[in-house]
Protein backbone atom coordinates (compact mmCIF):
# COMPACT_ATOMS: atom_id res chain seq x y z
CA UNK A 1 0.00 0.00 0.00
CA UNK A 2 0.91 3.35 -1.32
CA UNK A 3 1.69 5.99 1.74
CA UNK A 4 0.88 9.73 0.18
CA UNK A 5 2.78 12.33 2.90
CA UNK A 6 0.18 15.45 2.84
CA UNK A 7 1.15 19.09 4.65
CA UNK A 8 -1.79 20.84 6.31
CA UNK A 9 -1.63 24.79 6.58
CA UNK A 10 -4.86 25.91 7.73
CA UNK A 11 -3.46 29.12 8.01
CA UNK A 12 -5.67 31.90 9.50
CA UNK A 13 -9.76 32.75 9.89
CA UNK A 14 -11.86 30.01 8.09
CA UNK A 15 -8.74 28.31 6.56
CA UNK A 16 -8.80 26.62 10.22
CA UNK A 17 -12.50 25.02 9.46
CA UNK A 18 -11.71 24.26 5.81
CA UNK A 19 -8.37 22.14 5.70
CA UNK A 20 -9.30 20.00 8.83
CA UNK A 21 -12.71 19.38 6.49
CA UNK A 22 -10.58 18.59 3.46
CA UNK A 23 -8.53 16.25 5.61
CA UNK A 24 -11.81 14.43 7.37
CA UNK A 25 -12.96 13.63 3.65
CA UNK A 26 -9.69 12.45 2.27
CA UNK A 27 -9.61 9.89 5.29
CA UNK A 28 -13.13 8.93 4.58
CA UNK A 29 -11.58 8.05 1.03
CA UNK A 30 -8.65 6.45 1.81
CA UNK A 31 -10.72 4.54 4.38
CA UNK A 32 -12.99 2.80 1.43
CA UNK A 33 -9.86 1.37 -0.48
CA UNK A 34 -6.23 -0.68 0.01
CA UNK A 35 -4.59 1.01 -2.69
CA UNK A 36 -3.23 3.86 -0.99
CA UNK A 37 -3.23 5.95 2.69
CA UNK A 38 -2.53 9.14 4.17
CA UNK A 39 -0.27 10.65 6.47
CA UNK A 40 -1.51 14.14 7.49
CA UNK A 41 1.30 16.60 9.32
CA UNK A 42 -0.52 19.72 9.76
CA UNK A 43 1.32 23.12 10.91
CA UNK A 44 0.43 26.17 13.21
CA UNK A 45 1.89 29.08 10.17
CA UNK A 46 -0.10 32.04 9.56
CA UNK A 47 -1.25 34.67 11.52
CA UNK A 48 -0.88 33.49 15.39
CA UNK A 49 2.18 31.92 14.63
CA UNK A 50 3.41 35.79 13.60
CA UNK A 51 1.89 37.07 17.05
CA UNK A 52 4.01 34.51 18.53
CA UNK A 53 6.87 34.46 16.69
CA UNK A 54 7.21 37.79 14.11
CA UNK A 55 7.00 35.69 11.14
CA UNK A 56 4.18 33.78 9.30
CA UNK A 57 6.06 31.11 9.46
CA UNK A 58 10.30 29.46 10.38
CA UNK A 59 12.89 30.35 8.36
CA UNK A 60 13.39 26.77 7.33
CA UNK A 61 9.53 25.91 7.24
CA UNK A 62 10.01 25.03 3.99
CA UNK A 63 12.35 22.50 4.49
CA UNK A 64 10.43 20.81 6.80
CA UNK A 65 7.37 20.26 3.56
CA UNK A 66 9.92 19.32 0.82
CA UNK A 67 9.63 15.84 1.08
CA UNK A 68 5.71 16.15 0.80
CA UNK A 69 3.35 14.42 -1.73
CA UNK A 70 1.49 17.68 -1.67
CA UNK A 71 0.46 20.50 0.50
CA UNK A 72 -3.07 21.33 1.54
CA UNK A 73 -3.44 25.01 2.33
CA UNK A 74 -6.41 27.06 3.70
CA UNK A 75 -6.13 30.88 3.64
CA UNK A 76 -3.23 33.33 4.83
CA UNK A 77 -5.00 36.51 6.18
CA UNK A 78 -5.33 38.18 9.52
CA UNK A 79 -7.35 41.32 10.64
CA UNK A 80 -4.12 41.91 12.79
CA UNK A 81 -1.76 41.83 10.44
CA UNK A 82 -1.33 43.51 6.88
CA UNK A 83 -2.56 41.85 4.24
CA UNK A 84 0.81 42.15 1.97
CA UNK A 85 2.86 40.84 5.34
CA UNK A 86 0.69 37.38 5.18
CA UNK A 87 0.47 36.71 1.63
CA UNK A 88 4.11 37.29 1.25
CA UNK A 89 5.31 35.56 4.31
CA UNK A 90 3.50 32.18 3.97
CA UNK A 91 1.70 31.70 0.52
CA UNK A 92 3.90 33.65 -1.60
CA UNK A 93 6.73 32.31 -0.25
CA UNK A 94 5.86 28.10 -0.59
CA UNK A 95 4.66 29.07 -4.37
CA UNK A 96 8.11 30.87 -5.09
CA UNK A 97 10.60 28.45 -2.93
CA UNK A 98 8.92 25.38 -4.58
CA UNK A 99 8.97 27.42 -7.98
CA UNK A 100 4.90 26.18 -8.40
CA UNK A 101 4.87 28.60 -11.67
CA UNK A 102 1.85 26.70 -12.42
CA UNK A 103 -1.82 28.07 -11.15
CA UNK A 104 -4.46 26.27 -12.02
CA UNK A 105 -7.97 27.42 -11.53
CA UNK A 106 -10.84 24.95 -12.86
CA UNK A 107 -14.06 26.38 -12.91
CA UNK A 108 -17.40 24.79 -13.35
CA UNK A 109 -21.37 25.34 -12.13
CA UNK A 110 -21.67 22.22 -10.22
CA UNK A 111 -25.10 20.27 -9.54
CA UNK A 112 -27.85 22.36 -7.26
CA UNK A 113 -26.09 25.58 -7.74
CA UNK A 114 -28.10 28.68 -9.02
CA UNK A 115 -25.49 30.64 -11.01
CA UNK A 116 -26.26 34.05 -11.58
CA UNK A 117 -26.11 34.32 -15.10
CA UNK A 118 -29.60 34.29 -16.91
CA UNK A 119 -28.67 32.24 -20.14
CA UNK A 120 -26.21 30.52 -19.21
CA UNK A 121 -26.61 26.60 -19.12
CA UNK A 122 -24.23 24.54 -16.97
CA UNK A 123 -22.78 23.26 -19.39
CA UNK A 124 -21.80 26.58 -21.34
CA UNK A 125 -19.55 27.28 -18.67
CA UNK A 126 -16.73 24.71 -18.18
CA UNK A 127 -13.11 26.39 -18.16
CA UNK A 128 -9.91 26.21 -16.83
CA UNK A 129 -8.13 29.37 -16.17
CA UNK A 130 -4.47 28.71 -16.43
CA UNK A 131 -2.42 31.44 -13.94
CA UNK A 132 1.06 32.71 -14.13
CA UNK A 133 2.13 32.32 -10.64
CA UNK A 134 5.71 33.17 -10.33
CA UNK A 135 6.76 36.25 -11.69
CA UNK A 136 4.68 38.89 -13.88
CA UNK A 137 3.15 41.56 -11.97
CA UNK A 138 3.83 39.93 -8.78
CA UNK A 139 7.34 39.25 -9.38
CA UNK A 140 7.97 41.87 -6.26
CA UNK A 141 10.46 44.06 -8.30
CA UNK A 142 10.11 47.18 -7.04
CA UNK A 143 10.68 49.80 -4.67
CA UNK A 144 10.15 53.38 -2.24
CA UNK A 145 11.62 55.94 -1.70
CA UNK A 146 11.42 59.46 -0.06
CA UNK A 147 8.78 58.08 2.15
CA UNK A 148 6.54 60.86 3.76
CA UNK A 149 7.89 63.69 1.70
CA UNK A 150 5.71 65.12 -0.80
CA UNK A 151 8.30 63.66 -3.68
CA UNK A 152 7.49 60.32 -2.38
CA UNK A 153 7.78 57.45 -5.29
CA UNK A 154 6.59 53.86 -5.20
CA UNK A 155 7.17 51.12 -8.32
CA UNK A 156 5.71 48.26 -8.71
CA UNK A 157 7.66 46.44 -12.08
CA UNK A 158 6.22 43.83 -13.83
CA UNK A 159 8.77 41.39 -14.50
CA UNK A 160 8.66 38.32 -17.57
CA UNK A 161 11.03 36.64 -18.37
CA UNK A 162 11.12 34.54 -21.79
CA UNK A 163 11.87 31.07 -19.89
CA UNK A 164 8.76 32.29 -17.58
CA UNK A 165 6.21 32.54 -20.02
CA UNK A 166 7.65 30.22 -22.49
CA UNK A 167 6.79 27.44 -19.93
CA UNK A 168 3.40 28.99 -18.84
CA UNK A 169 2.38 28.68 -22.50
CA UNK A 170 4.02 25.33 -22.95
CA UNK A 171 1.83 24.09 -19.89
CA UNK A 172 -1.60 25.95 -21.25
CA UNK A 173 -1.15 24.35 -24.72
CA UNK A 174 -0.73 21.09 -23.11
CA UNK A 175 -3.51 21.08 -20.56
CA UNK A 176 -5.99 22.77 -23.10
CA UNK A 177 -4.68 19.57 -25.95
CA UNK A 178 -5.69 17.29 -22.86
CA UNK A 179 -9.36 18.38 -22.90
CA UNK A 180 -11.94 17.53 -25.43
CA UNK A 181 -12.57 20.67 -26.98
CA UNK A 182 -8.87 21.67 -27.54
CA UNK A 183 -9.36 25.38 -27.23
CA UNK A 184 -7.11 27.72 -25.54
CA UNK A 185 -7.62 31.79 -25.15
CA UNK A 186 -4.08 33.38 -25.11
CA UNK A 187 -5.31 36.73 -22.28
CA UNK A 188 -3.27 39.89 -23.00
CA UNK A 189 -2.98 43.66 -22.91
CA UNK A 190 -0.43 44.21 -25.74
CA UNK A 191 -2.15 47.09 -26.77
CA UNK A 192 -1.31 49.01 -23.99
CA UNK A 193 1.21 47.43 -22.25
CA UNK A 194 3.86 47.27 -25.04
CA UNK A 195 6.89 45.39 -24.27
CA UNK A 196 6.15 42.63 -21.67
CA UNK A 197 2.85 41.28 -23.22
CA UNK A 198 4.15 42.11 -26.85
CA UNK A 199 6.68 39.14 -26.05
CA UNK A 200 4.10 37.46 -23.88
CA UNK A 201 2.01 37.18 -27.41
CA UNK A 202 5.29 36.66 -29.75
CA UNK A 203 5.90 33.33 -27.50
CA UNK A 204 1.78 32.62 -27.29
CA UNK A 205 3.10 31.96 -31.30
CA UNK A 206 5.80 30.54 -31.22
CA UNK A 207 4.65 27.56 -28.52
CA UNK A 208 1.26 27.18 -30.08
CA UNK A 209 3.12 25.82 -33.43
CA UNK A 210 4.21 22.75 -30.99
CA UNK A 211 0.43 22.49 -30.50
CA UNK A 212 -0.87 22.27 -34.41
CA UNK A 213 -3.73 20.44 -33.02
CA UNK A 214 -4.86 23.12 -30.44
CA UNK A 215 -7.24 25.65 -31.59
CA UNK A 216 -5.81 29.09 -29.96
CA UNK A 217 -7.17 32.86 -29.42
CA UNK A 218 -6.14 35.98 -28.14
CA UNK A 219 -8.39 38.53 -26.22
CA UNK A 220 -7.69 41.20 -24.55
CA UNK A 221 -8.08 41.01 -20.86
CA UNK A 222 -11.09 43.91 -20.56
CA UNK A 223 -12.61 42.27 -23.43
CA UNK A 224 -12.32 38.60 -21.65
CA UNK A 225 -14.31 40.06 -18.54
CA UNK A 226 -17.43 40.83 -21.20
CA UNK A 227 -16.57 37.32 -23.14
CA UNK A 228 -16.53 35.64 -20.00
CA UNK A 229 -19.87 37.02 -19.20
CA UNK A 230 -21.64 37.11 -22.73
CA UNK A 231 -20.42 34.33 -24.42
CA UNK A 232 -19.26 31.93 -21.98
CA UNK A 233 -19.55 28.77 -24.15
CA UNK A 234 -16.94 30.23 -26.19
CA UNK A 235 -13.89 30.01 -23.74
CA UNK A 236 -12.61 26.60 -22.46
CA UNK A 237 -8.84 26.80 -21.14
CA UNK A 238 -7.65 30.25 -20.86
CA UNK A 239 -3.70 31.39 -19.73
CA UNK A 240 -3.01 34.97 -18.35
CA UNK A 241 -0.83 36.71 -16.13
CA UNK A 242 -0.66 36.49 -12.64
CA UNK A 243 -2.33 39.83 -11.77
CA UNK A 244 -5.02 39.33 -14.92
CA UNK A 245 -5.97 35.71 -14.12
CA UNK A 246 -6.24 36.84 -10.25
CA UNK A 247 -9.14 38.69 -11.14
CA UNK A 248 -10.21 37.08 -13.87
CA UNK A 249 -10.38 33.78 -11.91
CA UNK A 250 -12.38 35.54 -9.30
CA UNK A 251 -14.79 36.49 -11.62
CA UNK A 252 -15.15 32.94 -12.73
CA UNK A 253 -15.70 31.78 -9.62
CA UNK A 254 -18.36 34.18 -8.77
CA UNK A 255 -20.32 33.18 -12.43
CA UNK A 256 -20.09 29.20 -11.32
CA UNK A 257 -22.40 30.62 -7.66
CA UNK A 258 -19.49 30.99 -5.09
CA UNK A 259 -15.92 31.88 -4.24
CA UNK A 260 -17.00 28.96 -1.81
CA UNK A 261 -16.81 26.28 -4.22
CA UNK A 262 -13.61 27.36 -6.14
CA UNK A 263 -10.46 25.04 -5.95
CA UNK A 264 -6.79 25.91 -7.14
CA UNK A 265 -3.62 24.32 -7.65
CA UNK A 266 -0.19 25.75 -7.34
CA UNK A 267 1.64 23.74 -9.72
CA UNK A 268 5.07 22.42 -10.05
CA UNK A 269 5.32 20.72 -13.79
CA UNK A 270 8.47 19.44 -13.24
CA UNK A 271 7.50 17.72 -10.07
CA UNK A 272 10.94 18.92 -8.46
CA UNK A 273 9.21 19.96 -5.46
CA UNK A 274 5.40 19.17 -3.78
CA UNK A 275 2.31 21.16 -5.41
CA UNK A 276 0.54 23.10 -3.30
CA UNK A 277 -3.96 22.80 -3.33
CA UNK A 278 -6.20 25.45 -2.13
CA UNK A 279 -9.60 27.29 -2.04
CA UNK A 280 -9.02 30.37 -4.04
CA UNK A 281 -11.17 32.23 -1.22
CA UNK A 282 -9.41 34.29 2.01
CA UNK A 283 -10.01 33.86 5.90
CA UNK A 284 -13.55 35.70 5.35
CA UNK A 285 -13.50 37.27 8.39
CA UNK A 286 -17.14 37.96 8.37
CA UNK A 287 -18.05 34.10 9.37
CA UNK A 288 -15.10 33.13 10.68
CA UNK A 289 -15.11 30.11 13.94
CA UNK A 290 -19.02 30.14 13.41
CA UNK A 291 -18.61 26.91 11.22
CA UNK A 292 -20.41 28.08 8.47
CA UNK A 293 -17.38 28.26 5.81
CA UNK A 294 -18.43 26.40 2.72
CA UNK A 295 -15.49 23.14 2.90
CA UNK A 296 -16.48 22.95 -1.21
CA UNK A 297 -13.45 24.90 -1.95
CA UNK A 298 -11.29 22.90 -0.02
CA UNK A 299 -12.98 19.48 -1.74
CA UNK A 300 -12.44 20.17 -5.11
CA UNK A 301 -8.57 21.21 -4.13
CA UNK A 302 -8.69 17.70 -2.86
CA UNK A 303 -9.81 16.20 -5.71
CA UNK A 304 -6.88 18.11 -7.62
CA UNK A 305 -4.64 17.18 -5.27
CA UNK A 306 -5.92 13.20 -6.23
CA UNK A 307 -5.52 13.97 -9.92
CA UNK A 308 -2.15 15.44 -9.45
CA UNK A 309 -0.89 12.25 -7.60
CA UNK A 310 -2.25 10.14 -10.17
CA UNK A 311 -5.05 8.68 -8.08
CA UNK A 312 -7.70 9.65 -10.64
CA UNK A 313 -10.22 6.67 -9.60
CA UNK A 314 -10.03 8.47 -6.48
CA UNK A 315 -10.48 11.81 -7.38
CA UNK A 316 -13.36 10.92 -9.71
CA UNK A 317 -15.18 9.35 -6.86
CA UNK A 318 -14.33 12.37 -4.34
CA UNK A 319 -15.81 14.61 -7.29
CA UNK A 320 -19.26 13.01 -7.39
CA UNK A 321 -19.58 12.48 -3.73
CA UNK A 322 -19.40 16.61 -3.77
CA UNK A 323 -21.52 16.93 -6.34
CA UNK A 324 -24.02 14.71 -4.97
CA UNK A 325 -24.18 17.25 -2.10
CA UNK A 326 -23.93 20.81 -3.69
CA UNK A 327 -27.24 19.04 -6.06
CA UNK A 328 -29.05 19.21 -2.89
CA UNK A 329 -30.46 22.71 -1.34
CA UNK A 330 -30.40 21.33 2.03
CA UNK A 331 -26.80 20.72 2.45
CA UNK A 332 -25.93 24.57 1.30
CA UNK A 333 -24.32 26.68 3.08
CA UNK A 334 -25.30 30.49 3.40
CA UNK A 335 -23.44 31.60 0.60
CA UNK A 336 -24.89 29.60 -1.67
CA UNK A 337 -28.19 30.62 0.41
CA UNK A 338 -28.75 27.23 2.35
CA UNK A 339 -28.39 26.87 6.08
CA UNK A 340 -26.20 23.91 6.54
CA UNK A 341 -22.83 24.16 8.36
CA UNK A 342 -19.57 23.64 7.57
CA UNK A 343 -19.79 20.10 9.52
CA UNK A 344 -23.17 18.72 7.93
CA UNK A 345 -21.61 19.30 4.37
CA UNK A 346 -18.68 17.67 5.49
CA UNK A 347 -20.41 14.64 7.08
CA UNK A 348 -22.51 14.52 4.07
CA UNK A 349 -19.79 14.06 1.38
CA UNK A 350 -18.04 11.09 3.71
CA UNK A 351 -21.63 9.91 3.89
CA UNK A 352 -21.88 9.79 0.15
CA UNK A 353 -18.06 8.22 0.06
CA UNK A 354 -18.85 5.47 2.41
CA UNK A 355 -21.83 4.70 0.38
CA UNK A 356 -20.60 4.24 -3.08
CA UNK A 357 -17.95 2.18 -1.79
CA UNK A 358 -15.82 4.88 -3.88
CA UNK A 359 -13.25 2.41 -4.44
CA UNK A 360 -13.04 -1.56 -4.21
CA UNK A 361 -12.14 -2.50 -0.72
CA UNK A 362 -9.85 -5.54 -1.46
CA UNK A 363 -10.81 -8.65 1.34
P1 LIG B 1 -12.61 36.27 1.34
O1 LIG B 1 -12.56 35.22 0.31
O2 LIG B 1 -11.99 35.94 2.64
O3 LIG B 1 -14.13 36.69 1.58
C1 LIG B 1 -14.96 37.32 0.61
C2 LIG B 1 -16.45 37.03 0.93
O4 LIG B 1 -16.76 35.70 0.53
C3 LIG B 1 -16.78 37.13 2.40
O5 LIG B 1 -18.07 37.68 2.53
C4 LIG B 1 -16.77 35.71 2.86
O6 LIG B 1 -17.61 35.43 3.96
C5 LIG B 1 -17.23 34.95 1.62
N1 LIG B 1 -16.62 33.61 1.55
C6 LIG B 1 -15.36 33.31 1.16
N2 LIG B 1 -15.14 32.00 1.27
C7 LIG B 1 -16.26 31.44 1.76
C8 LIG B 1 -16.62 30.12 2.10
N3 LIG B 1 -15.77 29.08 1.96
N4 LIG B 1 -17.86 29.89 2.58
C9 LIG B 1 -18.72 30.91 2.71
N5 LIG B 1 -18.44 32.19 2.40
C10 LIG B 1 -17.21 32.46 1.94
O7 LIG B 1 -11.91 37.57 0.71
P2 LIG B 1 -11.50 38.97 1.40
O8 LIG B 1 -12.56 39.37 2.34
O9 LIG B 1 -11.11 39.83 0.29
O10 LIG B 1 -10.18 38.65 2.22
C11 LIG B 1 -10.15 38.33 3.62
C12 LIG B 1 -8.70 38.01 4.01
O11 LIG B 1 -8.27 36.82 3.33
C13 LIG B 1 -7.71 39.10 3.64
O12 LIG B 1 -6.74 39.16 4.65
C14 LIG B 1 -7.07 38.58 2.36
O13 LIG B 1 -5.76 39.05 2.17
C15 LIG B 1 -7.07 37.09 2.61
N6 LIG B 1 -7.06 36.28 1.37
C16 LIG B 1 -6.21 35.22 1.33
C17 LIG B 1 -6.21 34.38 0.23
C18 LIG B 1 -5.28 33.21 0.22
O14 LIG B 1 -4.63 32.94 1.20
N7 LIG B 1 -5.17 32.48 -0.87
C19 LIG B 1 -7.09 34.63 -0.84
C20 LIG B 1 -7.97 35.71 -0.76
C21 LIG B 1 -7.94 36.53 0.36
MN1 LIG C 1 -7.18 36.41 -5.67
Amino acid sequence: MKTYKIACIPGDGIGKEVIPAGQTVLEALAATQDAFRFEFTSYGWGGDWYGQHGEMMPADGLDSLRDKDAILFGSAGDPQIPDHVTLWGLRLKICQGFDQYANVRPTRILPGIDAPLKRCRPEDLDWVIVRENSEGEYAGVGGRAHQGHPIEVATDVSMMTRAGVERIMRYAFKLAQSRPRKLLTVVTKSNAQRHAMVMWDEIALQISREFPDVKWDKELVDAATARMVNRPASLDTLVATNLHADILSDLAAALAGSLGIAPTGNIDPERRYPSMFEPIHGSAFDIMGKGLANPVGTFWSCVMLLEHLGETQAARSLMAAVEQVTADPALHTGDLGGKATTVQVTDAVCGRIRGSGAGAKAA
